[in-house]
Parts: C-alpha cells; structure tokens; sequence
C-alpha cells in the first residue's frame, strides 16, 4: 500500500487545539506525520492529495447504534424481517456509516442474537466494509418491560426485539450466552420507552438482576450499556458500574452528582435526535405532534434538554448519536446530532466535534490510538470540504464529504478530476 500524503489541509485535530494549515502523512494503518505549513513531510513514495484547504478531521463515533434496526416506522418492522435478509440488511447499514463519515460505532442492541457479532466479524475480517464497530447483545429485559413484545396468547420469544429474563438465574444464563457469542458490550433496558406504551419513568429491573448481569460482564473483561431514561435507572447505572448510559432524560440532581463523581467511568449517549424527530417529524408515520405530546416524549425532549445542559456543565462525557434507524432517523443521518448538541444542548461547535471524536476514541476504548489526528494514530480520517467549526450542518450533507479513510485505505476516494481541479493525486 502507498503512503498517502495529505497536504494544503486544514488539520482539525480533535486535540481540542484551533484547526491550521498543514500536511498530514499517513503509513500503512497509521498516522505518521502532522506538521504545519507546506512542503514540511517528505513526499517520496507517496501518493499526494493536495486538498485545496479542505478539512482533514479524524473520523467520527456513533455512541449509541442499532444496524439492526431497518428504518421503519414500527419496533414490530424490525422483529418480522427474518434473519436472512435482516443481516443483509445490517451489512448494508454498517457500510452506510461508513460513507457517511462514522469510522466507528458502538453497538447499542441488536434485534436477533447474533446479528452485532457476525457483522463486527464480517468488517473486522474484511468480508465487508463498515465502521469500527463494538457488537452489543439484544436488549436484555423483564416481562412487560421495554423489548418484551409478545401478546400474552402467543409468548414466543420471537416476537420480541429483547430477550425476556425473571430473576438472577435466568438473567445469569441469559448474560452467558451473549458472551459465549462473543459480544463486547451487554445491553439491559432499565427503564420503559413511551413508544412501547411504557412509562419512560418506570424502572423495573431488581437491583438482584442487574448485579448478577455485572457479575458475569466483569469475569469476561466486558463493558455493559443501559437504556436508562428514568432517574432511578441512571442511579443503577452509577451504583452497578454500566459504563455506557443510554438517554438519561430524567435524572436529578442526586443522579447527576452521582454521575459527575464517576464521570472518568461513564459515558452518555442521549439519543436526542429521537426526542426531537418523533416529536415532531414523524406526522407522515402516523405520530403527529399531538400524538407524540399525548405519548409523553415533548415533556420528555423539555427535561432532556435541560438535563444535558446540567451534565454538560459538570463536564459529565455527552456523545452523539443513538436510536437512528427509524423512518424519521434513517440511518446514516447521525451527524444531525451534532447540530442539535449545538443547537439545543449547549455545546460550541469546537465541543460538539470534539465529542464525536476525541470522546470517540475514548468510548472504543482506544483513546491512546483513536480519534485524533496525531503522530502513531489509526488513519481514521474524513476530508470535508469547508469548515466544520463555521457550519457544522456540512457533516450531514454526503457531497461535503469528499474522501473517508478507515485503517489507511479510503473507503471513499477524493476524486481525480482534471489538472485544473481542486486535486491531484499522484502516485509517486
Ligand atoms: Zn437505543
């Protein structure tokens, strides 16, 4: 593989420093070279890309992702697809983040046992292109509880998107099985979901179950994640240790000092794109903004907001992304997030990037070789035509992306148009 030599950058670093201009030198997988001005790298034996001052950024993270969810309007949509065409599917999806500028994803649940696993396998092995991706297990639960979806006459798991546990022995055996099917991450769902018909403030899982789930996680060196909106769950997630909070809407004051003096540990991931698109983008599925008031999710997005903004004054790590892959959310959308972060949360454009990047590299547990652009770091890297910090809508618009490199290759290539373009690239 040739050396790819990126020069006339404008290098966002994801240090958190001002971007500047300069050449960023990529060998093999790696990252090895960031120097400022021109002609400051050696050219020899490198394939050059001269950027005309577009932006060179470390690829971003999705915090909080379901492949397996299938852009439809309904959680029944996502249950009835069959396993064939539901991988498919997933295959497809993770190539899709990919394109779009997430060069990693942390799995947030599948729908069906094994769907996370054989897709982190299959990118991983080369088989297919996707993401930098954590496999999750199916949302573990109690009966009646969030991902329990069978009708009392027909109580086939099958029905369901999670798997249905009743006490430590079952969750026991349950979270077993998820790691003896190699997950990374096991998923429990501690409070409801409006959508569900279940109280987002309901917290139904025993403080028992949970701790045999950790129990089990932490003999395999494993990580677990929650579907936590209540404020109760929030607090189980700080007392059991689950490092990944999904939502959080609704904790309080007692939750948040809870969380800040564990903030090192913890990371949250509201999904706030769903708060706010199923609130009021969803009419054409049959959710009206009426409908979705009645359900509960504008009061829930109102709290939400303030919630995030309280977190984020106490420095508590806040990702984007989380629960896209409805008709509302399509998958590939995410950078949304971004602009909401902004927007709605409080954050400067230069916090929200750095948490789609530099926070990244933290949640997949590889901060010390990801998510930055920096000498010895995996050549994860966007190339965005204009400046992030000055319009930070540009990262959802895919014309604005004009190459993604993952590993050292680009998945998307900039393009070689004629001597008079913005490019050359020259093999050496
Ligand atoms: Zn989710």
């Amino acid at each position: 593989m040739a050396d790819t030599l990126f020069t006339n950058v404008r290098i966002f670093d994801g240090s958190g420093a001002l971007p500047y201009t300069g050449e960023v030198l990529v060998r093999g997988n790696r990252i090895r070279g960031v120097a400022r001005g021109a002609r400051a790298l050696p050219v020899a034996g490198a394939t050059v890309v001269d950027a005309g001052g577009a932006t060179l950024m470390p690829g971003m993270t999705e915090a909080h992702t379901h492949f397996a969810w299938n852009d439809q309007p309904t959680l029944g949509a996502i249950q009835r697809m069959p396993v064939e065409e539901h991988i498919l599917w997933c295959a497809h999806v993770a190539e899709r983040y990919l394109s779009r500028g997430f060069t990693s994803c942390v799995g947030a649940a599948t729908a069906k046992p094994r769907l996370d696993v054989v897709i982190r396998n299959a990118i991983e092995s080369g088989q297919i292109p996707g993401p930098r991706y954590l496999a999750a297990s199916q949302e573990i639960t109690v009966p009646g509880g969030l991902g329990d979806e069978s009708p009392p006459h027909l109580p086939y798991p099958e029905f369901s998107f999670g798997a249905v546990v009743s006490g430590a022995d079952e969750m026991r055996r349950c979270v077993r099985m998820f790691l003896k099917y190699g997950v990374d991450t096991i998923k429990l769902n501690l409070s409801g979901e409006y959508i569900a018909g279940l109280a987002a403030e309901a917290t139904p899982m025993t403080d028992a179950e949970i701790a045999t789930a950790v129990e089990e996680v932490r003999k395999r060196g494993k990580r677990l994640a929650a579907h936590a909106r209540s404020s109760e769950s929030v607090k189980q997630c700080v007392r059991h240790g689950i490092e990944l909070v999904f939502h959080a809407s609704f904790a309080d004051e007692e939750a948040l000092d809870m969380l800040e003096a564990r903030k090192d540990r913890h990371f949250v991931a509201p999904g706030i794109a769903w708060l706010i698109n199923t609130s009021y983008h969803a009419s054409q599925w049959g959710i009206t903004p009426d409908a979705a008031r009645d359900m509960g999710y504008h009061r829930e997005l109102e709290v939400a907001v303030e919630t995030m903004k309280k977190m984020h004054r106490r420095g508590i790590r806040i990702l984007p992304g989380g629960d896209y892959g409805f008709a509302w959310i399509e998958h590939g959308t995410n950078a949304k997030d971004l602009e909401y972060f902004v927007k709605y949360l409080g954050f400067t454009p230069m916090e929200a990037l750095l948490s789609a990047t530099k926070l990244g590299g933290q949640i997949m547990m590889r901060e010390h070789e990801l998510g930055q652009v920096k000498d010895g770091y995996l050549a994860d890297l966007l190339l965005v035509d204009g400046d992030p910090l000055s319009d930070i809508t540009i990262l959802q618009q895919p014309s604005r992306l004009l190459a993604v490199m993952k590993d050292g290759v680009f998945h998307k290539e900039p393009e070689v148009v004629s001597a008079r373009s913005r490019w050359s690239l020259t093999a050496a």
